[in-house]
């Protein structure tokens, strides 16, 4: 008689393959488990984004302001505050502490990053002091005056890009900078007498009315020269009632604008 014998049969190799490609499974799972777990930390990552932003604005003090010779600790102190990337258009961000002026639109451009702490070094800047920009543009120069008082006033012509530079002002902390739209030639004769005058765009002579509103002893830079020739930093100083003015350097800037 014949017995029956259990007869336990070799495991196919398809059954191999399918646990161990289970396995393989369980492991790709885990795998996307931890990848998207490491997505809902990725603001982590940005932070790590303001980092390198702060990195690079440091580096920009040390190579192009301290090492061109710019040593007011103040100035150099809010150029290593101000975050130069968040006063450019988002394509420009990584070009925010590169060494030259940047696109802003309209035409116009955000200055060189010396250039702005050379001019606020000259205008020796006390907290007690009431200050005018004309030009305001990306509004960053306005923030970087604001680092040294609370009275700043910065008048743009164009009013897009008052209304940028304002609210960017705003996102940034610089509330007690007052912005507003409107030819600059006539500088803010409600808000002046002012103790320094910083002109951002090159006149063809300095605006009368600004003058007038600078007090006595008060200091006012401003390019001079025709925007397609060469134009000059002058520093104007107010002394005893008379004007004096002294020519710095060769620069560049966008022209001087007037209304209609
Ligand atoms: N200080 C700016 C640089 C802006 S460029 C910054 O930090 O980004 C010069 C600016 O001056 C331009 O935005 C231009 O529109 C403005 N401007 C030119 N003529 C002007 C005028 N008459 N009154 C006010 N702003 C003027």
């Amino acid at each position: 008689m014949a017995t029956k014998k259990r007869v336990t049969l070799p495991k196919s190799n398809s059954w191999r393959f399918f646990t161990c490609g289970l396995r393989i499974r369980v492991l790709i799972i885990t795998i996307l488990f931890c990848v998207v777990h490491a997505g809902v930390t990725l603001p982590v990552t940005r932070a790590d984004d303001s980092d390198k932003f702060s990195k690079k604005r440091l580096q920009m003090v040390q190579r192009q302001i301290k090492g061109r010779g710019i040593t007011d600790l103040k100035v150099l102190r809010a150029m290593s505050t101000v975050p130069r990337h968040l006063f450019v258009p988002d394509f420009l961000k990584r070009q925010a502490y590169t060494d030259g002026p940047l696109p802003i639109g309209h035409g116009q451009t955000i200055s060189q990053p010396y250039i702005v702490a050379y001019m606020t070094e000259i205008l020796h800047i006390k907290p007690e002091h009431r200050v005018l920009e004309i030009g305001t543009g990306s509004g960053y120069q306005a923030a970087v005056l604001a680092e040294l008082t609370d009275q700043v006033y910065t008048m743009e012509i164009i009013p897009e890009l008052t209304d940028t530079a304002a609210k960017r002002l705003q996102k940034t902390g610089c509330t007690s900078v007052t912005a507003r739209q409107g030819d600059g030639y006539y500088g803010w004769p409600e808000a002046g007498p002012f103790d320094a005058i910083m002109v951002t765009a090159a006149a063809e002579f300095i605006p009368p009315p600004l003058l007038q509103q600078l007090k006595e002893g008060g200091r006012m830079i401003i390019p001079v020269g025709s925007p397609f020739y060469v134009q000059h930093l002058m520093l104007v100083k107010k002394e005893e009632g008379k004007i004096t003015t002294r020519s710095l350097m060769p620069v560049r800037f966008v022209p001087f604008r007037r209304s209609q």
